[in-house]
């Protein structure tokens, strides 16, 4: 059995909570909700001959504030960022989490860390252009060590089981 503990991060509206009650209860609500009860939640899921399981865990409203603190992150396997592709200030905000995660997670070694970029809401766009532009999003991938990239949507369940089986897999291999 292999417990990988996973921290979602990114701005505060940008589906965080929306993907983790997608991929976990197969439930999308459209109202807002801030807060949640639990630290965190699993997920059971087979990676090969494999049984993992996911400990997820999101944030209750803080990333508002930028003031996570190393106990949540500490001991991760994998750090999934998430920003909104309608909104480009979430994905400028990336290379803060990306700092923030790195200098407080405690790492052994930063260079390895795997991390995981999800392009949320990618239902909401008009299907010509994307507001942050994709070469864009490789770009910053590729200098941060090729980090996997998925657009996902919480909403229509698109990708979002594809994007943690990644999480797992790369988790795995740390
Ligand atoms: P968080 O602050 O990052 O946890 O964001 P939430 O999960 O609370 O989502 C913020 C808002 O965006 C909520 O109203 C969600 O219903 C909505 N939302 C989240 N994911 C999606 C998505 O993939 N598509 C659409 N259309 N709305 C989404
Ligand atoms: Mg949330």
């Amino acid at each position: 059995r292999t417990l990988l503990k996973v921290i979602l991060l990114g701005d505060c509206g940008v589906g965080k909570t929306a993907l983790m009650n997608q991929y976990v209860y197969k439930k999308f609500s459209e109202h807002y909700k801030s807060t949640i009860g639990a630290d965190f939640v699993t997920k059971e899921l087979q990676v090969e001959d494999k049984t993992v399981t996911l400990q997820i865990w999101d944030t209750a409203g803080q990333e508002k504030f930028q003031s996570l603190g190393s106990a949540f992150y500490r001991g991760a396997d994998c750090c999934v960022l998430v920003y909104d592709v309608n909104a480009p200030r979430t994905f400028d905000a990336l290379n803060t989490w990306h700092d923030d995660f790195s200098r407080q997670a405690d790492l052994n070694n930063p260079e390895a860390f795997p991390f995981v970029l999800l392009g949320n809401k990618i239902d909401l766009h008009d299907g010509q252009n994307l507001t942050v532009v994709e070469e864009k999003v490789k770009e910053w991938c590729e200098g941060r060590g090729n980090i996997p990239y998925f657009q996902t949507s919480a909403k229509q369940n698109y990708n979002v089981e594809e994007a943690f089986l990644c999480v797992a897999k790369i988790a795995l291999e740390n």
